[in-house]
């Protein structure tokens, strides 16, 4: 989508450890009419499926989710970080592994939440290595739900996160993908 690649080159920052920087779009400040026109192209890209709800995770998901929710009229669940391992049986929990603190941590979504009729999208800010999605993928699964793809903004294509996910099978659309970035260079596939 060009207006996002535009935007990264004119307001994205690298940071070592192959970590850009969007904090004054979309992970601190959020552009909100970007992050609608970017919920639009989720929605003409998913408009021959049939989506009843859209799954992101906490924390920098979730702005965008609720936002290209409103495209599609259907609820967000947001998977929360757990503090306590001992989460009880009324929930779904999976580890992730976070890409730019390099810790584990467990996510956890209520049982409530979904049913084995759900057909849902996952959102998010970026894809790099993909263990955010593949939590998100894993509690949909263990819950009998239909995972119908995954929408994210920004893919680092050259850590090949997205690609595992589609060799599985799994749809991945990508609104920007990264083939490489420097300092001083943003190259798009
Ligand atoms: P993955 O699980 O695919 O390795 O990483 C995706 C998650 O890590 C996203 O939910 C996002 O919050 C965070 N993330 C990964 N790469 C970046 C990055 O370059 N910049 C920012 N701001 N967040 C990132």
């Amino acid at each position: 989508m060009e207006l996002l690649k535009k935007r990264i080159i004119e307001d994205g920052c690298v940071l070592p450890g192959n970590v850009l920087k969007v904090d004054s779009f979309l992970n601190h400040q959020i552009d909100i009419d970007l992050v609608y026109k970017l919920g639009a192209e989720w929605k003409r890209l998913f408009s021959d499926e049939k989506i009843t709800k859209i799954m992101t995770i906490e924390a920098s998901g979730i702005g965008i989710a609720c936002v290209a929710a409103m495209h599609f009229n259907v609820p967000v669940v947001f998977a929360k970080r757990s503090k306590s391992s001992n989460i009880g049986k009324d929930f779904y929990a999976t580890p992730v592994v976070s890409f730019t603190h390099g810790n584990t941590y467990d996510v956890i979504v209520s049982k409530s939440f979904i049913s084995p009729e759900d057909r849902i999208l996952i959102i998010d800010d970026f894809l790099a290595n993909g263990s955010a999605l593949r939590a998100l993928i894993n509690i949909i699964e263990e819950a009998g739900a239909t995972v119908v793809g995954a929408g994210v903004a920004i893919e680092k294509a050259f850590l090949h996160g997205g690609d595992k996910l589609r060799d599985l099978g799994y749809r991945v659309e990508a609104l920007a993908r990264i083939k490489s970035m420097s300092d001083d260079k943003i190259e798009f596939c």
